[in-house]
């Protein structure tokens, strides 16, 4: 779920659908097979990323203030994490959940650094990000689970549905610096990507979530639109559940294809030309048409089992 830039009021279809999801890590190490195809990205120069501690120590100030007593706070640059309980939480979600998930992801997508803070408010259950969202935020209607206000760089979870969400707004998070004009179907595919994902070594790695169950049932009953519409299809329109699903597995086939990671910097590098990086993708999978990879694609998706078995 991203929050639109005119206030907190959001479409809450996605994250009312998501059910509790816990973070899993693993210290097993998978290489992705290397794509073919020649890296065509376009150089960027390289940036290190700023010590944004101070201005981080004063947020810390105003959102502790903000949020009253009984709330602690942990801090390390780019990140601030608040919790309603005690420092040691706050510093655990931040070291393996915060920083865990958005080193690797960085390290496997993103050329630009984060210039700006970000500021992750945690809650434990329904009444305290509820209470928070409605007396601080005035915000009567937030997402259920949890949502990233990219005006501010501010995420507001529910936490004690597990990580997942949070892993999936963090992505969010990142991505806004470095494509910042990434299309919804490829920002929420990836986000969805990495709700359930493992650390493996230095590498962040999606693997399948309770969204399979019914996008195979769609592909069984032959329900499901192309690869190619899903590229240029009002994402966030009636079919928006089902979109979800089919962006976050195309995602999900490309990591396991060893394709993911090129294929963001392709496009990226080159959505001014193909602001919905069908092209790119169709580039990607050449010699292949994109009709005959929708049905290996399908076929794929078939033979994915979740829960697992
Ligand atoms: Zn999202």
């Amino acid at each position: 779920m991203l929050t639109g830039s005119t206030g907190f009021a959001q479409t809450t279809l996605a994250a009312a659908l998501m059910p509790v999801l816990l973070l899993a890590c693993s210290a097993t190490e998978t290489r992705a097979q290397a794509a073919s195809r020649p890296d065509r990205r376009t150089a960027r120069p390289a940036t290190s990323a700023p010590d944004l501690t101070a201005e981080l120590t004063e947020l810390k100030g105003t959102w502790l203030k903000a949020v009253g007593r009984g709330h602690a706070a942990a801090i390390r640059s780019p990140f601030l994490v608040i919790i309603d309980r005690d420092e040691d939480a706050a510093r655990q979600w931040l070291t393996e959940t915060v920083f865990g998930s958005t080193r690797r992801f960085q390290k496997q997508y993103m050329d630009a650094q984060p210039d700006k803070p970000m500021v992750v408010l945690l809650f434990s259950g329904q009444k305290n990000y509820r209470r928070f969202c409605i007396d601080v935020l005035h915000d009567t209607d937030p997402p259920y689970y949890g949502f990233f206000r990219p005006t501010d760089r501010v995420l507001v979870m529910d936490i004690n549905t597990g990580g997942g969400t949070l892993v999936h707004e963090l992505t969010h998070a990142m991505i806004a610096f470095d494509f910042p004009n990434i299309p919804a179907w490829f920002n929420e595919g990836m986000g969805s990507l990495y709700e359930q994902c493992s650390y493996q070594g230095d590498r962040i790695v999606g693997l399948p979530n309770w969204r399979l169950p019914a996008l195979q049932k769609a592909i069984e009953a032959n329900k499901l639109g192309s690869l190619e519409d899903l590229t240029s299809t009002d994402f966030r329109g009636a079919n928006m559940g089902m979109n979800y699903a089919q962006a976050r597995y195309l995602c999900h086939y490309m990591q396991d294809k060893g394709m993911l990671e090129k294929y963001y910097r392709a496009f990226r590098d080159h959505a001014a030309d193909d602001p919905t990086g069908l092209k790119t993708l169709k580039e990607a999978f050449a010699p292949k048409t994109l009709a005959d990879v929708d049905m290996e694609w399908r076929k794929w998706v078939l033979t994915l089992r979740f829960p697992p078995r």
